[in-house]
């Protein structure tokens, strides 16, 4: 059976599926998805348990839903007290949604002398979604707001992002190659029409 509420996720990945039927401009999915995902993370009781789970060692991603033809990906991100990504980037377009907690994004740039941060650091509380593009402000790091609680934030990418080959930056500026897969084995059921 379904989670409770679940229909809100099955509603944000068919509007999604739609918006890609409509466009390929990243502009228009971007600023089309954030609504989307703004109506999607404007309530949060539709996530189930196994997918809000902090592990000690490192931040979760859980898939929550992979477009059947690879155009997108719905993934949790949970991170537990402190934690916080490496500098990288997507490759992808991506938007963030936080939906519990917060967590901070600070962009980076590419330099001669090494990685530089760019702009001040993006604050993201519940409600708020930011985006990503490899056309612009593509590297960033992550980090939970937090030291002493887990934030969740739901992120969708123009991709399966769990297998994009894509780069984390050393201090230097150097780029090292990752694929970042997924930490659950099992998907959400948001199928099941006769729990609502
Ligand atoms: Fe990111």
């Amino acid at each position: 059976m379904s989670a409770p509420h679940a229909y809100r996720l099955r509603d944000f990945v068919g509007g999604l599926a739609q918006l890609l039927d409509e466009t390929t401009d990243e502009t228009q999915i971007l600023t089309r998805g954030t609504q989307l995902l703004k109506t999607l993370i404007a309530h949060d009781d539709w996530l189930d348990e196994a997918f809000t789970r902090p592990d000690p060692a490192r931040y979760q991603q859980y898939l929550l839903y992979a477009d059947a033809r690879q155009r997108f990906s719905v993934v949790s991100f949970v991170w537990g007290a402190g934690q916080s990504t490496p500098v990288h980037d997507h490759r992808v377009w991506g938007l963030i949604g936080m939906l519990r907690g917060a967590e901070i994004s600070q962009s980076y740039q590419r330099t001669a002398d090494g990685l530089q941060a760019v702009g001040a650091p993006v604050r993201l509380q519940p409600g708020r979604v930011e985006s990503v593009s490899p056309a612009q402000r593509d590297i960033h790091r992550v980090s939970n707001a937090f030291d002493d609680r887990t934030s969740i934030s739901i992120h969708v990418y123009g991709g399966n992002i769990g297998a994009v080959q894509r780069a984390v930056y050393r201090e230097d500026g150097s780029e090292k190659q990752f694929i970042s897969g997924y930490d659950n084995r099992y998907l959400p059921n948001i199928w099941d029409l006769s729990h609502g």
